[in-house]
């Protein structure tokens, strides 16, 4: 097996806190000034132009979790009390009724995904009922695919079946790590048995495409015990798995206080963890598909990026291409292609918004056409890794994106010319940065930073 490496000196310079680049703009650039009411509008003009051609995608967050993981950093709400369940559901169906308002056509649903929190904490029976609200007055696009996150300590047989009678095809399990000592400080003890008989009910449910969601630089991980996690996972054949950097943001997520920064590894070490982790996973079978995803050769994701038909949205890669994104539940997101809203991120706000009968939009962004070109270079570089330049934005790309591909040529990652830019194969380890170069908002940011701190210079 190839030994994957890197320079160091590469690690530590773009060792820098950089978006996934599931949106462009990215969130902290939207504001609170965009109105329902404009959102409704623009919301009621997509949707007629793309529905009945593309179909369009719905997102459902179910944010409860029975325990906390210490690592996480998503909108989530702790309880044992499986009472809120209907309460939730009840929100979430006025809110679908509150878009379906806006709709002229019937919606034509191309692609669901439960999110969380963790979706199993709800029950078959109310997760059947969450998806007849949506699908009872809807047409399912036939080449439609229906995904869920499942805890691999709750997913039940009769969850699997359930859904794959509701059309699910798609699981994904987030594992994190076997280690039972990394289990116990991240607080989420799920043995290597409970992750095999999660898999093997999929599979025997009929679901075609497993997904394990893995991530390195937790507490106490080393490059051995990674080499463990990956091995047990490699045996049990998931055909897609996202190798996720863990982010370590103490000081919006409060829960990763709760273990001690010590324990946490370097950012030389971290990214041992990833070389090993993927050289394992290419030694085995899989290839990269891009900012941390991979898959075996069989799976829509590998088919997809091998045709030149990869996609990515909030939902991170995708095969299908919709062009809208219905966010619905406390804290998600929607995007119409020309702009964004995501929801109130607390469930008292987002409830009192849906009881008053209001879509609960807390802020969101309408995009103008350099943000969609610019929208469009990103997705490119992360799904095709390569983006051609329109000649009308030469003057823009010189100011802003040249000077950052400059330094990243010469450090042999991407090679650019005034029509194109391409990654290299060490370019692959740093696909965000490449992104960030493309950027305009952060790239602004800079260029006015530079120029105070020259101003303050002379
Ligand atoms: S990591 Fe997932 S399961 Fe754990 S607390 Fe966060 S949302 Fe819940």
């Amino acid at each position: 097996m190839e030994k994957l490496q890197i320079h160091p000196l590469l690690i530590r310079k773009y060792n820098q806190p950089v978006p996934r680049y599931t949106s462009y703009p990215t969130v902290p650039f939207w504001d609170s000034k965009l109105s329902v009411e404009k959102w409704q509008e623009s919301f009621a003009g997509q949707f007629n132009l793309l529905n009945a051609a593309d179909g369009i995608s719905i997102y459902i967050h179910l944010p409860f979790c029975e325990s906390l993981c210490t690592y996480c950093g998503c909108n989530k709400k702790i309880t044992q009390n499986h009472s809120v369940e209907e309460q939730y559901l009840a929100a979430v169906e006025k809110e679908w009724k509150l878009y379906r308002t806006l709709m002229k056509q019937t919606p034509v649903i191309r692609e669901i995904h439960l999110g969380g929190g963790t979706p199993t904490f709800f029950s078959p029976k109310n997760l059947r009922y969450l998806l007849n609200t949506l699908l009872k007055t809807s047409v399912v696009h036939p080449h439609h695919e229906f995904s869920i996150e499942g805890h691999p300590n709750n997913t039940t047989k009769e969850h699997l079946e359930t859904l794959y009678a509701m059309g699910f095809r798609r699981i994904s399990y987030g594992v994190q790590d076997l280690d039972p000592e990394v289990q116990k400080v991240i607080n989420r003890v799920q043995p290597i048995e409970n992750v095999k008989k999660a898999t093997e009910n999929a599979r025997e449910a009929g679901f075609t495409s497993v997904n394990f969601d893995l991530i390195y630089g937790l507490p106490l991980q080393k490059v051995q015990s990674i080499e463990n996690t990956i091995r047990q996972v490699i045996a049990l054949k998931p055909d897609r798995i996202a190798f996720y950097s863990y982010a370590h943001v103490p000081w919006t997520s409060r829960v990763q206080r709760l273990f001690h920064e010590a324990d946490l590894p370097g950012a030389e070490e971290k990214i041992q963890l990833y070389l090993k982790g993927k050289e394992l996973l290419m030694g085995n079978g899989y290839f990269d598909i891009g900012m941390d995803h991979f898959a075996l050769p069989h799976d829509d994701l590998y088919i997809a990026k091998q045709n030149g038909k990869l996609h990515r949205n909030f939902m991170g890669y995708t095969t299908q291409n919709t062009g809208l994104l219905i966010g619905l539940g406390v804290s998600s997101i929607s995007d119409l292609g020309m702009a964004f809203a995501q929801n109130e991120k607390s469930l008292h706000d987002y409830y009192a918004a849906i009881d008053e009968g209001k879509l609960a939009i807390k802020r969101g962004y309408l995009l103008n056409e350099e943000d969609i070109a610019f929208r469009q270079y990103i997705k490119d570089i992360a799904c095709k890794g390569a983006t051609t330049f329109r000649p009308q934005h030469l003057a823009i790309l010189e100011e802003f994106c040249f000077p950052p591909l400059k330094q990243l040529a010469a450090d042999g990652l991407v090679e650019y010319d005034i029509k194109q830019v391409t990654l290299t194969e060490d370019g692959h380890y740093f696909i965000r940065n490449i992104c960030s170069a493309f950027d305009l908002y952060l790239q602004r940011d800079q260029f006015s930073l530079n120029s105070e701190t020259f101003s303050k210079a002379i």
